[in-house]
């Protein structure tokens, strides 16, 4: 399958990128039996494939290499194998007016309140900066041994990518 997505997307001039699962807000599924490390499907994409990493960067998580027999990219986004919390600046705001410091947390301050309030402009960047502050260092999911419990009550499709 992954060979065929390889074909489709490179085929069609799009760029593929790949992400492991995490395990954000409960679904009644057991997050071991979906988690795959991109290491392993690496090795496996290598088999017909030559990679050659690159250093070029799209303001986001992923690494990419290159597929020479394409020409076209993989992106491979590993937030637990092999995790780039160290390199995050991301803060994200949700479409009810959290602002949240990081993905794998639940802490965030509600903005939207801030912004309704009659809180002065300045007050309001003084709270921002505060809670960029207290970013997080990163998150705190494990794979140790087989287990990936879920943290967050926070589906991911509640924050946005
Ligand atoms: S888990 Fe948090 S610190 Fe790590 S990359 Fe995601 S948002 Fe950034």
């Amino acid at each position: 399958m992954i060979h065929e997505l390889i074909e489709f997307a490179h085929g069609r001039g799009m760029a593929l990128s790949l992400i492991e699962t995490m395990p954000l807000g409960q679904t009644g599924c057991d997050r071991t039996e979906q988690f795959l490390g991109l290491d392993a499907l690496r090795r496996e994409i290598s088999r017909r494939w030559t990679l050659s990493d690159l250093t070029d960067r799209s303001g986001g998580p992923a690494r990419y290499a290159r597929v020479e027999q394409t020409g076209g990219l993989i992106g491979f986004i590993t937030p637990l194998t092999a995790h780039f919390c160290g390199d995050c600046n991301r803060v994200r705001v949700t479409a009810d007016g959290t602002l949240y410091t990081c993905l794998g947390h639940e802490n965030g301050i509600d903005l939207r309140k801030l912004l309704r309030s009659s809180m002065s402009e300045a007050h309001v960047h003084e709270a921002i900066g505060h809670a960029v502050e207290q970013k997080p260092k990163g998150h705190e999911f494990s794979l140790q041994g087989r287990v990936l419990p879920v943290k967050l009550v926070r589906h991911m499709s509640a924050t946005g990518g």
